[in-house]
């Protein structure tokens, strides 16, 4: 039977880039009565956390992409959690020891540098071979009395020739065996990479057909070697077309919000964002525009995938959306929407206090609250200009605040605040002056409410998004 998965690693915001490679593993899987699968790929412990698995569970669930097997659902071939599998890939890392097609590696990052400095003088990759790693024997030897760190790395030709990868969209494909490296499969922490780990848990979870981003095309050498090495066979490949931002550049939170909750925040339909999602790069066979995750399936068509880099445009989007929010919903149906999504008294119960000593009689609260339940609010340079700023310093002050909104995975007023007075006070600003911008961009006016209080409340992505909507 037909399994398929998406490994996603929880080191940041649901991507939608995810959520459009789930989809079509979905379709595939449901199409042939198959198994989909969620895999969570967090071996880079530094980077991965609770939370952001959390978020990805709870976006692909909201946006109705449900998996037969996963951490949270269970499975027969768990668990699905690559950091619960430790012993599994040191197990698998051994065999390849033993049968020779992997090695133990002491060199130290000083000595890699050298010898990709030397290799790139020689005119020549920078992908270091087998042979550019040895080290004599005795070395070794040394190395290891000394209990010296090192890594275990994968056997890899060193001969000239290309290795033919077969992808189910492209065909054959010739990938040059000079840009293979003798990957690291297990790390000095006895952590695997992702390569080890994601070839054995394929392979472990009977894993079908792996139809992932096209980033991973080039790690395909390495996988079809890695499965010859354990004899295994090798899953089915297809590396579909990433998203791209409506500059056809690839889709980056720069010029796009990336996070799936963002456009949960903005008041987006699930339905209509797997449509959207569906059309990425795929089409129903009559071409009609607006079609249900059903019909989606019934009509899926993996060779109906075109390679050109498919356009994520959010005003296209937003037609499809309208579509939906005219076409499907009665007027009852649209207020029970309007209340899950904000107009809720746990939403409007964090609005209230902010608003309290600000107010005289109900009415005034309309205008004061809108900026709560808006997308980007409506800021012109005159409202920038008024507050004094050089341009230069404004787009410093919002690039800085930008990066660092990015980078805070706790989100609350203690959090923004030490980040924001830390910001403020290295561009010898007051808080009061350095806040002023930061005002406008994320409430639309000079004066409001609190505006990290306001920040907590609307949460991080549609903050980020205001911030960075700020920087245009
Ligand atoms: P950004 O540039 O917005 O920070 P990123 O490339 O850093 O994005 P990652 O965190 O590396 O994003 O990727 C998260 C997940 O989303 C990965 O599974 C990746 O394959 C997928 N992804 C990222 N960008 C795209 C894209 N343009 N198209 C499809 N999938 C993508
Ligand atoms: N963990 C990888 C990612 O985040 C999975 C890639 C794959 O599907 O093989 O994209």
């Amino acid at each position: 039977t037909v399994r398929t998965r998406i490994a996603p690693s929880p080191t940041g915001d649901p991507h939608v880039g995810t959520a459009y490679i789930a989809l079509f593993n979905l379709c595939f899987a449901r199409q042939h009565q198959g198994k989909f699968i969620l895999r969570i790929e967090d071996t880079d412990q530094q980077r991965s956390t609770a939370e952001s698995e959390q978020k990805i569970f709870e976006s692909l669930r909201w946006l109705g992409l449900d998996w037969d097997e996963g951490p949270d659902v269970g499975g027969e071939f768990g668990p699905y959690r690559q950091s619960e599998r430790g012993d599994i890939y040191g197990k698998y890392a051994q065999e390849l020891l033993d049968k020779g097609k992997a090695f133990k590696c002491y060199r130290t990052s000083e000595e890699l540098d050298e010898l990709r400095r030397q290799r790139q003088l020689a005119g020549r990759s920078t992908a270091l071979k087998p042979s550019d790693l040895y080290l004599p024997e005795e070395e070794v030897a040394k190395r290891a009395a000394a209990n010296a760190p090192f890594v275990i790395r994968m056997l890899v030709p060193e001969h000239d020739g290309a290795c033919v990868i077969d992808d189910l969209l492209r065909g054959k494909v010739a990938l040059d065996w000079s840009m293979v490296d003798a990957q690291i499969l297990l790390k000095s922490d006895g952590m695997p990479t992702y390569h080890l780990a994601n070839v054995v848990d394929d392979h472990l979870m009977q894993i079908t057909h792996v139809m992932r981003g096209e980033e991973w095309l080039n790690s395909a050498p390495k996988h079809k070697l890695l499965y010859e090495y354990f004899g295994w066979e090798m899953p089915v490949l297809c590396h579909l077309p990433l998203l791209r931002n409506p500059d056809k550049s690839k889709l980056s939170k720069r010029k796009n919000p990336t996070s799936i909750n963002f456009y949960q925040r903005m008041g987006y339909f699930p339905a209509a964002m797997l449509n959207y999602l569906g059309r990425m790069g795929w089409s129903m066979p009559d071409e009609r525009e607006k079609f249900s995750l059903e019909e989606m399936i019934a009509n899926f068509d993996i060779q109906r995938v075109s390679l050109g880099g498919p356009v994520f445009d959010v005003e296209k989007l937003s037609w499809l959306n309208g579509l939906y929010l005219r076409e499907d919903f009665t007027d009852e149906q649209l207020i029970a929407e309007l209340m899950t999504w904000a107009f809720n008294s746990d939403y409007v119960k964090q609005i209230i206090p902010q608003l309290r000593p600000r107010i005289e009689v109900l009415s005034d609260i309309a205008p004061m609250a809108s900026f709560f339940f808006s997308g980007m609010p409506k800021v012109t340079k005159a409202d920038y200009d008024a507050l004094g700023f050089e341009e230069a310093d404004l787009v410093e002050l919002f690039q800085l605040l930008v990066w660092e909104m990015d980078n805070l995975t706790t989100w609350n007023k203690d959090a923004i605040l030490n980040t924001v007075k830390a910001l403020a006070d290295n561009a010898e600003l007051k808080m009061r002056n350095y806040l002023q911008p930061v005002f406008v961009a994320i409430s639309g006016s000079t004066s409001s409410t609190s505006v990290l209080d306001a920040m907590v409340i609307l949460g991080p992505d549609m903050s980020r998004a205001r911030l960075r909507f700020a920087l245009d």
